[in-house]
């Protein structure tokens, strides 16, 4: 069993989960520890203890410890991928690029422990000095979904310490193997006891102890809205500080004027690409009168070319869907759809077995036209291989489709006029804004995050973590 991380030990959990690979059931990759609230409990303790400590060690230890895990992290993207795509899901190619990332969030943050900025300005009043600096928050609770099993933690864990706060880290179920090893490297990285630690368990025991512990300052979730809503009641109930960022039903708007090649590239990479197990996949194509069945045409064709296999294989485009129960979720929109009028233009079928015979849960990618802006396809988050079509008269009714959801994380545009594409970025209700490019796939360097039900609190990555993972002191001096 592979045990949880807490105050600088290995410790096995009362319970064990099983980590399954979605490409071949029959492949056990792990069992993993599962915590208990009392092991919550110790993690948090943990913690509480070494943060004095900690939040005070100078920024060269921080870039040291950081630094170092982003290089062990690159170093072993090709082994650490493996092993993402094994439990995930996704691509090797894509579960490389993930453990890239991640590796290069470390880095990023090494470089931020070194740049913790403040201001100094004169008072109002005559002889006295104002200084405006950062400090850490505190305990920090990291609770991630599975769908990003180590960019997302990365992208909570190196901004959280390289401000000198302590980490409670809480990956999802379904992908214990790559928040281990993440957690194995951190082991053994230099970080004092109790600064870093892994309790995995289930949401309803380990993160609602984290959500209800008065030790944990903060807490930073990404996953579903419904568990995004009880983070939040619980956060406010006792005034701890939390961001959220969740689900998404992202548009991107095909005009009459896209290059035809760019809009099908961008629109199969955002919608199917990762199983379209992305917050940020262009779940939602709008798509104006001009184009709309060309474009519909060579989407299809495309669709035909990509290859569903194991995640591992080369040669594969799209790999399995994560779990079965979220394959039901696939499949039930789909008939959602197909029930509320839409089009299964192509895809949209269950695949029992791989090329190779192994049973997993393998979904072909699903394109569904003629669908209106209320129905369910259009106003709620798949989560799957499943992109929904709406027709457009021109630009001013795709921008109003592209907004009218309660989401905002992402927002693209296919269009070669920089008319149309300026005002889209301006217009957009989404937190980030892709002209000519997919939806997903964004750089670590920048922030990152929605709006309006996708998002809450301050933006991840880039230097604007720093307003989540550090508080504010304005002190003043009379000299
Ligand atoms: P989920 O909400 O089911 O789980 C997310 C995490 O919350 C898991 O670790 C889970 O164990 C934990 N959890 C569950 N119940 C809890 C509770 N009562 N208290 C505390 N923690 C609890 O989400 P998921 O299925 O793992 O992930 C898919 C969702 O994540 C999708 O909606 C997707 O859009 C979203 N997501 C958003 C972003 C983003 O940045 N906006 C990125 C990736 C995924």
């Amino acid at each position: 069993m592979k045990p949880n991380y807490i105050a600088g030990a290995w410790t096995e959990g009362p319970h064990v989960s099983r980590n399954i690979n979605p490409s071949d059931t029959r492949d056990l990759i792990g069992e993993y520890a599962q915590a208990d609230a009392a092991q919550a409990d110790l993690a948090i303790a943990a913690a509480t203890a070494a943060f004095p400590a900690w939040s005070l060690s100078t920024p060269q230890q921080r870039f040291d410890i950081l630094d170092a895990v982003g290089t062990e992290i690159l170093a072993r993207r090709a082994e650490l991928g493996d092993l993402l795509a094994r439990e995930e899901g996704k691509t090797l190619p894509e579960a490389i690029g993930e453990v890239q990332r991640a590796g290069n969030i470390f880095k990023f943050f090494a470089g931020e422990a070194l740049r913790p900025g403040g201001e100094t300005m004169p008072s109002v009043r005559p002889g006295v000095g104002v200084e405006i600096t950062r400090e850490a928050v505190g305990v920090v609770g990291l609770i991630t979904p599975w769908n990003f099993p180590i960019a997302i933690p990365a992208w909570k864990i190196a901004p959280a310490l390289a401000w000198g706060n302590c980490v409670v880290f809480k990956p999802a179920d379904l992908v214990p193997g790559s928040a281990w090893a993440l957690a194995e490297i951190l082991s053994r990285s230099g970080l004092p006891a109790g600064v870093f630690n892994l309790v995995m368990g289930r949401g309803s025991v380990v993160g609602e102890k984290l959500l209800n512990d008065p030790r944990v300052a903060a807490i930073s979730f990404t996953g579903s809205v419904a568990t995004g809503q009880k983070v939040a009641a619980a956060c406010v109930a006792r005034m701890a500080k939390f961001q959220l960022e969740m689900g998404g039903k992202n548009p991107m708007i095909v005009l009459d004027d896209a290059d035809l090649g760019v809009a099908v590239n961008a629109a199969v990479n955002s919608g199917f690409f990762s199983t379209g197990q992305r917050c940020t996949a262009s779940s939602r194509l709008i798509v104006t009168e001009g184009i709309h069945d060309r474009f519909i045409a060579a989407m299809v064709e495309k669709m035909k070319g990509l290859k569903v296999d194991d995640a591992r294989k080369a040669g594969t485009d799209i790999g399995p869907v994560v779990d079965a129960s979220q394959l039901g979720q696939d499949t039930d929109y789909i008939g959602i759809a197909k029930t509320e009028g839409g089009k299964l233009a192509h895809g949209g079928e269950r695949i029992e077995t791989n090329a190779d015979g192994a049973p997993g849960f393998y979904l072909t990618p699903a394109l569904i036209t003629d669908t209106t802006p209320a129905m369910r396809i259009n106003r709620e988050e798949v989560f799957g291989p499943v992109v929904s079509v709406i027709r457009a008269r021109d630009y001013e009714e795709a921008l109003a489709l592209s907004n009218d959801t309660p989401f905002g994380l992402a927002a693209g545009i296919a269009t070669t006029s920089l008319k149309h594409a300026t005002h889209f970025k301006r217009h957009a209700q989404a937190g980030m804004v892709m002209v000519n490019l997919p939806t997903a796939g964004v750089d670590y360097h920048v922030p990152f995050g929605g709006r309006k039900g996708s998002s809450y609190g301050p933006r991840e990555q880039g230097r604007y973590a720093a307003e989540f993972y550090t508080t504010v002191k304005t002190a003043y001096t009379q000299a």
